[in-house]
This record gives structure tokens, C-alpha cells and sequence, in this order.
């Protein structure tokens, strides 16, 4: 297919916010979509390859304005000028590719598979000579491109194609294209989505036009598969309500979700956004080996740090460097040892445990794993229906350095990547601050362009002093348009309040004038050295600007201090 066709269907998908017009465009696309063509798909989520692989684009802005200025002919200051105004990267490459279309006559005809071929090549190259060879490729696109073509080749590789397809669309466009008036066809390619994390799998499925077929698409031991989610109750009583009695109860660890896979020998572990982490756990590797019975299986949990001389479980913050760590890994795992919660388990020796009753796969992951605490145990669990017992075990968890706990209905199929109402997860009450934005980072992948973290501050001491008490990337919505709330502040709307306050340039961010006021909430205040204000907030996130305050009305540190000391009156219970 031209890749021109591809980037009209991209241009009257962006042209509308309206979801029925879009999955009305998307589907006459899709039923009319050749096998030949059909890793377009892919392209259309923004990939090369199915979400599951690890071959991903990963261009970063630099990279595409020195291609970008090579294929146009313009010098890369030129461009970052432009792109200053513009703000667009992808609307840039659209520009200067119109004005040199004006001037020479060059033309070559792009197809989608000579798109996919290169793109492919991106994430082979290794070692010396890298960079050249990543522009070479690119360049060699963008100047066969026509501009409409340049501005979504360049969003492409930047990971922005702003076209607002959302994996919602896809499975709705499938659904109208291959089942129309089949209600429970959404709900099946969505099963076969998240099963499969292939969604070109998937259409081949949908082409043969038989709902029963989509079944037969099951999850395979070594590929990922998306974790099932939990929906959030405020009270004990809450959850037995949505849950009935008994029901199972778990700590909730704070730490972070690892899906385990063994077929033989061969372990693989992954996050909950699909990434392989093997390489970075090997401990994890050599438990499950040793500890774990079973030829295959796939196994549900939570990676835990803890403290190696006071034993104490540690807060999420403390292991993150674990997962993106790719170098020194043995030194890291010295020092910052995890443990392995087992909550559940998916499938055992070539048997799929899905739709098997939480109950039976709870006693299955007791009846495998030999416990080795502070290295892989099964999740602290009770089964009850006596809410003062469930409040105990509630507070112990907290007493424990747990997040809260998990409430899980025992009857409940396991349902990957669904945000169901039969597993609810209940934290302490979150409370709230003023604070003010001192200092941002720069965001990558789809976020660049913006600023995608927050330093946030509190008054100090001295007049005019700020300090910092944490970092904050969340409650902040990705774009306008997704704004259901009103009172939300989105990434460009506070990139474009920052720019002007910039008082410093670093290599990751910038340092500004204290002048934006965001409330903040949190769920915990901790004593850090990590800030210059002696505290940090445990699970920031930002609720709303609040132009409405003075800076003096900010949080200083006595107030931190008080909500410090006040804060175990939040838990509940306690
Ligand atoms: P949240 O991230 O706040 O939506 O809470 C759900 C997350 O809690 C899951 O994705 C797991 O990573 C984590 N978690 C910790 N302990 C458990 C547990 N016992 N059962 C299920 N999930 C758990």
C-alpha cells in the first residue's frame, strides 16, 4: 500500500475527537485491508512489531531534527527554531518538506512496506557508527515523502501520532468491521487482545468472521501477557459488600508487578507494561528454579525491596532502578535485595488456570512455591468474613510498611489486562498540600515535547525560601482533549506555564520561579534525605492548579511536620 493512504487515514482520524466517526472510518479501513498489509496495523498503534515485542522505534527528538534537516536541506538550528514555534515536530517536517518540494523536483513513491522495512532496522543497530546509520535510514523515508507523509513519519518515530486511536478503537473498529450486530463481539476481541497482545493476530482471527474462532487465540508461556487490575474501595465494609463473605485478603505490597514465565529451564520475567526485566533479576531467576515445582507456568506477583540489615521492606522508590538497570546488575542486588510475593498463578504444566476459581489458583501457588522469605513467598493472605479481623490485618499490613491490602472475591475467574470489581485494593485515605512547582524534567517517547515530571516545594524557614519535597508525574492528563475534568491540568497547558519561569537550563530539566501552585495529594509523609526539606511525599500526585492561592498560602515545613505526626489518624482504623 502507498504509505500516502496511510497518512490520509491518519489525517481524517486526527480530523475528528468524535469516537463513532473515528471507529466508523477505522473499520471501513480494516475490512478492506489486504493480508498482504496487514502489519499496517502496527504501524497505526504507533509500533513495528506486536505490543508484546521489545523492538520498539525509540527515536528521540534530536536524532529526528538532524534527519529532518538532511532531508531538507536546513540546518538543524533552523529546525529547533521551528520547532521552538511550531511546537509540533511531525508539522515542522511537514513545513520544510513543502518548501523544498517548491524547490526541487526529487520525488520518490513511499510504501507502507518500505516504511515498516526501515523503521525495522532502528532498534537491530548496534555499536559504532549508530547514529549515522539510524539517520541514514530515516532520511532516506523523509525524502521520498511528500509533506502530509513527513509530518506522520515524524510523529512515528517520535512516538506522538496524536491521531487518538486508543486500543478501545481498534477492538470496537474489529467488532464493527467482522461482527456487526454481534453484541458480545467487543468483548471477545478484547479478551483475545489482552491474551495475545497481538493485534494483528487478532484481525486474523476477525477475517475468518466466526466469533468462536477468536477463542482459540490463548496466552503462550514466554510471551507476556497483560496483569489483571483492581479496582479501589475506601472501606473494609465496602469491599465485603461488592465481594460477599468470605473473601480473601492479602497485604498489598508496595512494590512492583512481576508475571513470571518458565517453560523448562528457561525463566522470563516481565512488567506489568510488558517489559522483559530477566536480565535485571537474577535471583529472581535462580528462585524460581529452585523453589518453584513445575515444568511450566506462569505465575502473578509483586517484586518487593527491602532493607538487608533491618529487614524492613522499603517503598517502591527505593528498587525502581532495578528495572531500567542494564549494567552492574550484581552490585545492584547486592544492595538492593527484592523479595517475591506470589499472589497468583495463570497457568501450570500446559493447563490454562484462567477461568479456574481464585480459590483453587490461591492453593495452587501454596502448594508449589517452598517459602524462603526475603526471597520468594507465597502473598500473606486470610480468608474471613469477620470485618474486625480483616481491619487488624488491614492495619498490621500498614504496620508491616505495606501500601493496605487486596480484597479478592475466591469464585473469580482471572481476567488479564481488565480492571475488575473482583479484586479491590484498599489504601489509607490520601491527604492533600499546596506546593509549588520549583523545577521540571523533560518527558520522553510520546511525552517529549513536554515536561513530564514536577519538583514540587514547600516553604522553608527564610522568607523567599523553597524547598524541595518531592518529584510528581501524575494527575496530570496526556492532552487537552481527554480532559473529562475540568479542574485537570494536562502536560502542554503546564510545559507552556513553565517555559517562561525558567530561571536555569540543566541537562534533564530546568530550575524556575516559584510561581505555580498545584494541590498536591499524597498518601504518605516521610522523613528523606533525599530533598532539601528533610521530608518526601509517598505517591504524589497533582489534583489541580490553584491560581486562586498566594504563594504565602502555601504548605511550610511546621505543617508538613504536623500532617507527619498526624498522619497515622488517616490510616482508619487506627
Ligand atoms: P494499584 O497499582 O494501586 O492499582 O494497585 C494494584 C497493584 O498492587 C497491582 O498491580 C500489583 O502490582 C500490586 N499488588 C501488591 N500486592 C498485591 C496482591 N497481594 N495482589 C494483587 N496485587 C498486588
Amino acid at each position: 500500500m502507498l504509505y500516502k493512504k496511510l497518512a490520509e487515514l491518519y489525517e481524517s482520524l486526527g480530523g475528528t475527537t468524535k469516537r463513532l466517526e473515528k471507529i466508523d472510518i477505522l473499520s471501513k479501513f480494516l475490512e478492506h485491508l489486504s493480508d498482504e498489509d496487514r502489519e499496517i496495523i502496527y504501524l497505526l498503534e504507533g509500533n513495528i512489531y506486536p505490543e508484546y515485542d521489545e523492538r520498539k522505534i525509540g527515536i528521540s527528538n534530536q536524532l529526528a531534527i538532524k534527519a529532518i534537516s538532511k532531508a531538507t536541506g536546513i540546518n538543524s538550528k533552523k529546525v529547533i527554531q521551528e520547532w521552538k514555534k511550531i511546537g509540533d515536530l511531525g508539522e515542522v517536517a511537514k513545513k520544510l518538506t513543502s518548501e523544498k518540494k517548491q524547490r526541487t523536483l526529487a520525488s520518490h513513491i513511499l510504501t507502507t512496506k518500505k516504511v515498516l522495512e526501515n523503521l525495522r532496522k532502528l532498534p537491530e543497530l548496534e555499536g559504532k557508527g549508530t547514529v549515522d546509520k539510524k539517520i541514514a535510514l530515516i532520511t532516506e523515508l523523509l525524502t521520498s515523502a511528500e509533506p502530509t507523509e513527513a509530518l506522520y513519519l515524524v510523529r512515528t518515530l517520535i512516538g506522538d501520532l496524536r491521531i487518538g486511536t486508543q486500543e478501545s478503537t481498534i477492538r470496537e473498529s474489529l467488532a464493527k468491521a467482522f461482527f456487526e450486530n454481534i453484541d458480545e463481539a467487543p468483548e471477545k476481541i478484547q479478551d483475545a487482545i489482552d491474551k495475545s497482545n497481538d493485534t494483528v493476530e487478532v484481525f486474523d482471527y476477525c477475517k475468518k468472521r466466526k466469533i468462536k474462532e477468536l477463542e482459540k487465540i490463548s496466552m503462550q508461556i514466554g510471551k507476556p501477557i497483560k496483569a489483571m487490575l483492581a479496582q479501589k474501595v475506601s472501606t473494609i465494609e465496602e469491599g465485603f459488600k461488592a465481594l460477599g463473605k468470605p473473601c480473601a485478603i492479602e497485604y498489598k505490597y508496595d512494590g512492583f508487578r512481576m508475571i513470571i514465565h518458565k517453560k523448562n529451564s528457561e525463566v522470563k520475567l516481565f512488567t506489568r507494561s510488558l517489559e522483559n526485566v530477566t536480565l535485571q533479576f537474577p535471583e529472581v531467576v535462580e528462585y524460581i528454579k529452585q523453589f518453584v515445582k513445575g515444568d511450566s507456568f506462569i505465575l502473578d506477583s509483586e517484586a518487593v525491596g527491602y532493607d538487608k540489615k533491618t529487614k524492613k521492606y522499603t517503598s517502591f522508590q527505593n528498587i525502581s532502578q532495578r528495572i531500567k538497570r542494564k549494567y552492574n546488575i550484581e552490585k545492584l542486588q547486592e544492595e538492593l535485595p527484592v523479595e517475591v510475593n506470589v499472589f497468583d498463578i495463570l497457568f501450570y504444566n500446559g493447563k490454562s488456570l484462567l477461568e479456574k476459581p481464585f480459590e483453587e489458583r490461591a492453593k495452587l501457588v501454596r502448594k508449589i512455591i517452598s517459602l524462603h522469605p526475603y526471597k520468594i513467598i507465597s502473598s500473606k493472605q486470610i480468608i474471613t468474613s469477620d470485618e474486625n479481623k480483616a481491619k487488624e490485618f488491614y492495619k498490621e499490613a500498614l504496620r508491616n510498611n505495606q501500601e493496605g491490602v487486596m480484597m479478592k472475591n475466591l469464585k473469580a475467574p482471572y481476567k488479564p489486562g481488565r480492571r475488575v470489581g473482583n479484586m479491590l485494593k484498599m489504601k489509607p485515605e490520601e491527604k492533600d498540600l499546596d506546593l509549588v512547582i520549583t523545577g521540571a524534567e523533560y518527558g520522553k517517547g510520546k511525552r517529549s515535547g513536554w515536561f513530564s515530571s514536577f519538583i514540587i516545594s514547600c516553604k522553608g524557614d527564610k522568607s523567599g525560601e523553597y524547598l524541595e519535597i518531592g518529584k510528581v508525574g501524575t494527575g496530570i492528563v496526556e492532552k487537552e482533549e481527554n480532559k473529562e475534568d475540568n479542574e485537570k491540568v494536562s502536560f502542554g497547558e503546564l510545559t507552556e506555564k513553565i517555559k517562561p519561569l525558567i530561571k536555569k537550563e540543566e541537562k534533564e530539566g530546568v530550575c524556575i520561579k516559584p510561581r505555580i501552585i498545584v494541590s498536591v495529594t499524597y498518601q504518605e509523609i516521610q522523613k528523606s534525605p533525599n530533598y532539601n526539606s528533610g521530608w518526601a511525599l509517598r505517591f504524589p500526585r497533582i489534583t489541580k492548579l490553584r491560581p486562586d492561592k498566594l504563594l504565602s498560602e502555601i504548605a511550610d515545613l511546621k505543617e508538613i511536620e504536623k500532617d507527619f505526626n498526624n498522619q497515622k489518624r488517616n490510616w482508619r482504623y487506627g
